[in-house]
Parts: structure tokens; C-alpha cells; sequence
């Protein structure tokens, strides 16, 4: 440190002050990196590593971007999980400062970026913060670039499952926690500074420490009622729930630090909990293919009824479908106003309107972070100017909800003017590049401007002046950074000079001077210059803080018109797609007439075969659904789930009719997963989803079985089937509605036993020995799979399928037969009899088991013993 420059030293000083952040120093046109930094940047962006103090023994690790392109490599950096702290100069240097103050300006992490680069406009970008132990945490999510804020707290025993399950749902960028969780943490995102979180996110939640103090319950509340301007919490429902307080004041304050900024868009909080919702946790989302997964290729629920033409409409519908409402009265309406939105001339004419709107939501974050651009304040005014014509355009609408979002859509019209007058019809990026504020809005400014521009036409006649005085036609004057302006002449002519020229710089081929005429104007031009970018500047940041001042309206606005390019969306998913409003009721029946797949429907090429289904929590509470492979069965099964969702979020769904009932939550367990990163085969992530299924499901649940108990061998996987199957039907508390489709066509006696329970099957027929897909749902049970038919489509070569038919046909006859030696009460050495008729590798084995149990092994010698084993080998098959 003592050999160090004291640009190094003050390098140093800052870095201390950002640990776990890669400090992007500003130094001139660039933006440089030291030290490990240096080795990180380099690696990741791919830049050259270079040194400063080369020759010295300890050279310093430097590389570096050139500032106006910082933002892309900012991106890569914090897309890879990094957080970046941009230290920039604090003052303008001159002569006379030797080394200029720095400050770093804004820390960007993967939960607070709210640059273009890091941010898609239809998805949040969620920071998110648990605290909490035992029994209780809280969570909280936050979208710094919106503005929306969200709190939760969740106690019980599981209460830290949940909170996980919350947490994935979310999806957040970032999560932040206190230190003294890091081993929890740890344990349960299997140690890595990183996790990905189901595949629903296509992006991983990078995982920040920080701590514990900050989560300090008095702090906690006092900062939220500061950001909120309030005296208590209690308006926000945060009541006792000291937890989720801790939480949301992490959330904040970390996003305040890495903005510097009070971020006055974040003006309120929503607490919830999680049953205000229609649950539907991450791995239901993933197996109903609800959002869009990179395993889905957007083949995805949101793909299919996502029409929006903004942003913020997008995200909203988003919302929607990842957390369905519960309250009839919202979602019914949600459907009257779809439901009028269906008129095709009034949408058309909404959705017109609605496609000049920019992102006002994020406009509104930028106006607060204080990164709002003059272009953005042009958006702005676009987009308001658009607000009196979906007025008068919604002036006439019957619907409630239509009618509340068009009292709630403002088109401000002072701010409209205000930026009119003062902003340029074509703006730069940046204000520094001048040219911000429209001629005529301030007189101190257009002087400036005008002497600025007067002292140009000056110097340019002055150039002409020169060439005649002094004869020298290849004269010029010119202009730099550093030398301001100056006379060049090239070498050849410098005798011509006059005496009145003062030497600047020499150059190879010529020669630079000034003149006291040149100077004096020079003063002129560069003076104007400096002062005008320090009134636009001012100017503009006083413009900003007018604009600002209406964020709550700008807020309002922007709300009110998601929700209805949401709700257009819907509108026109519906008459696309032929989809009917739903009838939602008190009761439990599901009554679905004809109902379709939405997402099979959309993306298949073949024609969709609608089906009915009737279901309710007494008789018809488990309906067992057996039917060949590729019959349809999962497709069935996720269709009533799908219908369930986009009836609760307000849309019409795809059937001739649907009478349904608000259901609390959806459950799935679909197919075979894999989560080996955290140690669970595929067997144990089929038993712990279906024993949460279990504990967890009430009488206003739906669940989804899809082939439970097939990760092990068959006499076990049936017994699990038949057991979950009877606890769902004969537990009152958790007696749900229940799919059930399986391949165990033992299960479909359930149905004779279990009063609240039917057998359905998909039909199939064979034709000219080939299997025939119906794909139709009817009563009644399937005694056959067609798996080898399947087998067969798929391409298994012709002697596997050969030997396979054989092999079953085998089967087949040994469990007849052994099935009648049990019936008949046979011992087991005649049922073995009979059984070695059928002879397979199973029965042999079997010998050779029995003969191992029945040795007396302290009476074999060792000798004995090998050539006992070699026989045995020879035997297994
Ligand atoms: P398996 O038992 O092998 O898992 P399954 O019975 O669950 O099969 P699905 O996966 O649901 O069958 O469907 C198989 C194929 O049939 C899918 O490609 C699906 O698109 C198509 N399909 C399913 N139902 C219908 C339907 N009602 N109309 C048209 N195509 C359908």
C-alpha cells in the first residue's frame, strides 16, 4: 500500500467499502478493473488482461472497458450472478486538481438491475429477502424497476418448505438472507452461491448473505413507515408480522443502497398469504406448463392466452395465471369485462391505443431512481397523450371493472404540456451531450445558445480572414478536447505565419497556433458551452421533479392500463380460440362439457377431441382413468386443471360449457423427475411430492395423479397406488377431487368398494392389428395398455417388439394362473409348479434364492463353497 499511487490508494479505499462486488473505476474514457476484479473481468467479459506499474516487482492486474459500452459488459457480468459497484468521477477534472473525488454511484446485482440489457419487458425482476426461524419466516419480493412490493410470513412445523415453495413460485433474481441462515440456506440449496430454481425461471437465483443487524425489527418498521410516509403498518395488513416487516425492510434498504436512490416509486406494500391465492406451487406451474420453460419451447399456458401489446400487461397476465384468485366477486369481474371485450370493433380500437403506450410502470421506476433519460420523459408524453382517446373509447362500457380502470387512467395534462415545452423533439441519450431542452423554454439558455452559435459563425468566418491575410490556402482551424480551437498550417508554409500567431503544439507535418482573436472567441463558444449543459442539466432535473411529483397518478394509470391489455388479451385468446365464459358457483361440482386442452389445441396440427368430465366431493370425488399408452390420459388430466386455472384468473375456457367451483389449490404428480443435485432419486421425489399432496390437500382441493408408484417394482408401486388412492377417498380433511390415472388396471376394483370413486377409461381400438387412439373419455375401465403397440410406433426393432408380445402372452398366463392357485389356496410349492410351466427368468432365480436361504453354510468347507457358487451362477439367468 505505502508504494502505491495515490489513485491507487484511493482505488483501494472505495473496494473496501463494496466487498463481494467486482468495482468498475472510472479513469477517463474507460472503466477499469484491478486486482482479482481484473482476473474475474477479463476472464468472464473476455478482455485482455493487462498491469499497471509493468516493471515494478508487484505489478497490479488491470483490464478495462471503454464507458459508453459499460452497460453490455455490466450485463454479462450481473447476468452471471456478479454485482458490479460503478465508481464514477464526482467531480469535472481541470489543471488544477490532481486527482479528482469518486464515488460509486450505483451497485447493480441480479435483483436490482433495472438497465434494458438485464431486464425483460415481460417479466419481473423480483429481489427477494426470508428471515426467520423454527417455525416462522418471513419473505419478501420486491421490483425495484415497477415499484411493486410484496410480503408473506408463514409459520407451522413445514414452515420452512413453504417458505422454499414460495420462494420458487416468485422465482426471484436475488434472495437475500441473514448470515445467520447461511448453513440452512446452504443445506437446502445445496451449497451453491447459486440456485436454479425450477426450470419455470429461466433464469437462477443468486443467493446474498448479509448482515443480521439489518434485519433488526425496530429499524425494520421504522424504515418501511418512513418509505411509506405512515405512522403504523397496520394499513398494510403487516400487523404482527414481524417476520415478513424483517423482511421487506431487508429488501428495501438493500435496493435504496445499490440504487442510491429513496426509490419513492416503491409507495406501498401488499401483504399476503399464501391461501389468498389459488396455490399452485413451482412443481405444478412446471407440470402444467404454465409459464414459458426452456423444457417447454413456450409451448406454455401464458404462450397460448398472452396477446398483450404492452409490457406491463404481459407481466400482469403473468401474475394472474401464477396466482389465480380465490374471490369470486374478482373473478367474475374480471369475466363481465372480458366478456364485453369480446365485442371485436371496441378492442381492436383498445388494442390500437394501447400499443403506443410504452412501459409506463418502469418509466415510473426510472423517473424515481433518477435514471430517466429525456427520451423516456418523450415516452411518457406519448403515452399520455394516448389516455383521453382509451377514455373516451371506454365512455360507453357497461362492465364494472371497465368502467373503474377508466376513472383510474389519467392523462395529466400539465405534465403533458410541461414536457412539451421543455423537452427537444429529438433528444440525445445523455444530457451531457447537450441539445436536451426545446429552443424558447428558458431565456438564459437561447442566449447562451445564441452566443455559442454566433461565436461559431465567427471562427468560421474567421478562418476565411486568415487564409486572404495570410495567404495560405490550406489554413485551417480546427478543434480538440484539449487544445480547444487552434490554427493548423501545414509545415511548408509556416514561414508565411504572421508574428501575431503564437505556437501551440508541433506536429510532424505542421504547426498549431492560436491568436488573442481566437482565444477571446474561443472563451465564447466554450464558456456558453459549459454553462449551457449545466442549465440544461438543472433544467432537466427540474423538469424530472415536476414529472415526479405525479407518481402515484402515473402509477394509477399505468395499472389500470395493464389490466385492461390484460383483460383484451383474454377478450381475444376467447374469440380466437373459441373459448366460453365459465359458470362459477358455491358448490363442488365440476361439470365440463366438451372440454379442451388449451395448449394441445393450440400447437397440435391434429384436431383436438373435446371430452366431458363431471366431478364433485361426494360421488364422483376419484375418478380412476385407466386407457392404453398415448391415449390421453395425462392430457385429460391436465386439461381439467388447465380449464380450473383460466376460469380463476377471469378468462373464458375452452369447452362448450363449464360449471366449476372456486378450488383452494391444484396439486400434481406427474411422471418421473430426477432431482439428484439435492440427493433424491426419482423414486423419493415421487414419495415426498405425493406425501405433501397427502398432508396437505382439503375438500377444496383438485389433484392430479398421474402414475404414482411407478418408480418401483410393480407389487410395491400397486400397493402405494391402492393405498394413496384410499387415504385421498376416506379422509375427510383431505378428501380432494382427485384424477387418478394409472396403468395398474388392479386399481379400477377401487371403484366398487369406495363409494365416492368411478373408473373412466380412454378408448382405443385395434384395426388390421395396429392400435387405433379414440382419445375419448368414457365410464368404464381399460384392460389393456397397448404399450407394446406403442413401443412399436416408436420404432423399437421388429424382434424386440416379436420377443416382447411373447414375453407377455407369457405374463399374462402366469398371473392368471398363480392368480387362480391363490384363489384356489395352494401351498407354495404347487403354485411354484404351476409357475415353472411359464418359466422365466424370475421362477429360476427364485430356485436359486431358496436354495441360498436353505444352505447350512457353517457345514460347507471353503472349497465347497466355490464350486457351490459356480453351479449357482450357472443357474441364474
Ligand atoms: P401414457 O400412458 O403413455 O403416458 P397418455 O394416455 O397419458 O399416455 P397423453 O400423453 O395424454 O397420453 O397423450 C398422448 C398424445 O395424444 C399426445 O400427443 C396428445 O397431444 C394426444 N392427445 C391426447 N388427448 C387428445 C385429444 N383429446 N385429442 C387429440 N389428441 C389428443
Amino acid at each position: 500500500m505505502e508504494n502505491t499511487t495515490p489513485m491507487m490508494r484511493q482505488y483501494l479505499e472505495i473496494k473496501k467499502q463494496y466487498p463481494g462486488t467486482i468495482l468498475f473505476f472510472r479513469l477517463g474514457d474507460f472503466y477499469e478493473m484491478f486486482n482479482e476484479d481484473a482476473i474475474i473481468g477479463s476472464r468472464e467479459l473476455e478482455i485482455t488482461l493487462t498491469a499497471r506499474q509493468k516493471d515494478s516487482p508487484r505489478p497490479i492486474p488491470m483490464c478495462g472497458v471503454p464507458h459508453h459500452a459499460a452497460s453490455n459488459y455490466i450485463a454479462r457480468l450481473v447476468k452471471k450472478g456478479y454485482r458490479v459497484a460503478i465508481c464514477d468521477q464526482a467531480e469535472v477534472a481541470t489543471k488544477d486538481i490532481k486527482l479528482v473525488k469518486r464515488e460509486v454511484v450505483r451497485v447493480i446485482t441480479p435483483g436490482t438491475a433495472i438497465d434494458s440489457q438485464l431486464i425483460e419487458s415481460k417479466e419481473n425482476i423480483f429481489l427477494a429477502a426470508m428471515c426467520g426461524s423454527g417455525e416462522s419466516f418471513g419473505i419478501s419480493y420486491l421490483d425495484l424497476s415497477t415499484g411493486e412490493f410484496f410480503a408473506t410470513q408463514i409459520s407451522g412445523n413445514d414452515a420452512w418448505q413453504k417458505t422454499c415453495s414460495d420462494i420458487e413460485s416468485f422465482a426471484p433474481r436475488e434472495l437475500l438472507f441473514p448470515k445467520s441462515l447461511e448453513q440452512l440456506v446452504a443445506n437446502t440449496f445445496n451449497n451453491s452461491s447459486s440456485l436454479t430454481l425450477s426450470d419455470a425461471s429461466k433464469f437462477s437465483t443468486s443467493l446474498t448473505s448479509i448482515d443480521d443487524w439489518q434485519f433488526h425489527l425496530e429499524d425494520a418498521m421504522n424504515l418501511l413507515k418512513k418509505q411509506f410516509n405512515v405512522l403504523e403498518l397496520t394499513g398494510f395488513g403487516l400487523q404482527n408480522k414481524n417476520e415478513a416487516i424483517r423482511a421487506a425492510s431487508a429488501c428495501l434498504r438493500y435496493a435504496q443502497e445499490t440504487q442510491r436512490a429513496t426509490a419513492e416509486h416503491i409507495a406501498e406494500i401488499n401483504y399476503f398469504e399464501a391461501n389468498d391465492f389459488m396455490v399452485l406451487d413451482a412443481v405444478t406451474l412446471r407440470n402444467l406448463d404454465i409459464t414459458d420453460s426452456p423444457s417447454s419451447h413456450k409451448r406454455s399456458l401464458l404462450n397460448v392466452v398472452d396477446s398483450t401489446v404492452t409490457g406491463m400487461g404481459a407481466r400482469l397476465l403473468k401474475s394472474w395465471l401464477l396466482r389465480p384468485s380465490i374471490k369470486r366477486s374478482e373473478i367474475q369481474t374480471r369475466l363481465s369485462a372480458v366478456s364485453e371485450l369480446t365485442d371485436s370493433i371496441l378492442r381492436d380500437k383498445i388494442r390500437y391505443l394501447l400499443k403506443e403506450i410504452s412501459d409506463l410502470e418502469r418509466l415510473v421506476g426510472r423517473l424515481n431512481l433518477g435514471t430517466c433519460s429525456p427520451r423516456d420523459l418523450l415516452a411518457l408524453n406519448r403515452s399520455l397523450s394516448q389516455t383521453p382517446n382509451i377514455n373516451s373509447t371506454l365512455s360507453d362500457v357497461k362492465s364494472l371493472l371497465l368502467q373503474v380502470l377508466s376513472e383510474n387512467i389519467f392523462d395529466l395534462p400539465e405534465i403533458r404540456s410541461l414536457i412539451d415545452n421543455s423537452i427537444a423533439d429529438e433528444p440525445p441519450m445523455n444530457i451531457t451531450d447537450g441539445g436536451v431542452i426545446r429552443q424558447g423554454f428558458n431565456v438564459e439558455l437561447d442566449e447562451l445558445r445564441n452566443v455559442s452559435n454566433d461565436a461559431k459563425k465567427i471562427i468560421a468566418v474567421f478562418e476565411e480572414q486568415e487564409k486572404q491575410r495570410t495567404g495560405i490556402a490550406t489554413l485551417k482551424v480546427k478543434f480538440n478536447n484539449v487544445f480547444g480551437y487552434f490554427i493548423e498550417v501545414s509545415k511548408g508554409q509556416t514561414s508565411r505565419v504572421p508574428t501575431d500567431y503564437e505556437r501551440r503544439q508541433t506536429l510532424s507535418n505542421a504547426e498549431r497556433y492560436t491568436t488573442p482573436q481566437l482565444k477571446e472567441w474561443e472563451e465564447k463558444v466554450l464558456g456558453a458551452e459549459e454553462k449551457i449543459i449545466e442549465i440544461e442539466a438543472e433544467l432537466f432535473k427540474q423538469i424530472r421533479a415536476e414529472v415526479q411529483k405525479e407518481t402515484r397518478n402515473l402509477q394509477s394509470t399505468a395499472r389500470a392500463l395493464a389490466t385492461l391489455d390484460a383483460l383484451c388479451s383474454l377478450a381475444e385468446t376467447a374469440t380466437k380460440r373459441n373459448y366460453v365464459p365459465p359458470i362459477l358457483h358455491d358448490g363442488d361440482e365440476i361439470e365440463i362439457k366438451d372440454g379442451r386442452h388449451p395448449i394441445v389445441e393450440a400447437f397440435s396440427t391434429n384436431t383436438f377431441i373435446p371430452n366431458d368430465l363431471t366431478m364433485n366431493n361426494s360421488t364422483d370425488r376419484l375418478l380412476i382413468i385407466t386407457g392404453p399408452n398415448m391415449g390421453g390420459k395425462s392430457t385429460n388430466l391436465r386439461q381439467v386443471a388447465l380449464i380450473q386455472i383460466l376460469a380463476q384468473i377471469g378468462s373464458f375456457v375452452p369447452a362448450k360449457s363449464a360449471k366449476l367451483p372456486i378450488l383452494d389449490r391444484i396439486w400434481t404428480r406427474v411422471g418421473a423427475s430426477d432431482d439428484l443435485a439435492s440427493g433424491r432419486s426419482t423414486f423419493m421425489v415421487e414419495m415426498t411430492e405425493t406425501a405433501t399432496i397427502l398432508h396437505n390437500s382439503t375438500p377444496r382441493s383438485l389433484i392430479l395423479l398421474d402414475e404414482i408408484g411407478r418408480g418401483t417394482s410393480t407389487f410395491d408401486g400397486l400397493s402405494i397406488a391402492w393405498a394413496v388412492a384410499e387415504y385421498l377417498h376416506d379422509s375427510p380433511e383431505h378428501s380432494a377431487k382427485t384424477l387418478f390415472a394409472t396403468h395398474y388396471h388392479e386399481l379400477t376394483e377401487l371403484a366398487e368398494t369406495l363409494v365416492g370413486a368411478k373408473n373412466y377409461q380412454i378408448t382405443a381400438t385395434e384395426k388390421d392389428g395396429e392400435v387405433v387412439f379414440l382419445h375419448k373419455l368414457e365410464k368404464g375401465k381399460a384392460n389393456k395398455s397397448y404399450g407394446i403397440a406403442v413401443a412399436q410406433l416408436a420404432g423399437l426393432p421388429n424382434k424386440t417388439i416379436a420377443r416382447a408380445k411373447e414375453v407377455l402372452e407369457k405374463l399374462e398366463k402366469y398371473e392368471l394362473a398363480v392368480f387362480a392357485t391363490e384363489k384356489k389356496g395352494l401351498d407354495k410349492v404347487a403354485r411354484k409348479q404351476i409357475a415353472s410351466q411359464f418359466s422365466l427368468f424370475a421362477i429360476s432365480n427364485e430356485n436359486v434364492v431358496d436354495e441360498i436361504r436353505d444352505m447350512e453354510l457353517d457345514k460347507i468347507s471353503d472349497s465347497d463353497a466355490k464350486s457351490l457358487l459356480a453351479e449357482m451362477q450357472r443357474k441364474i439367468i
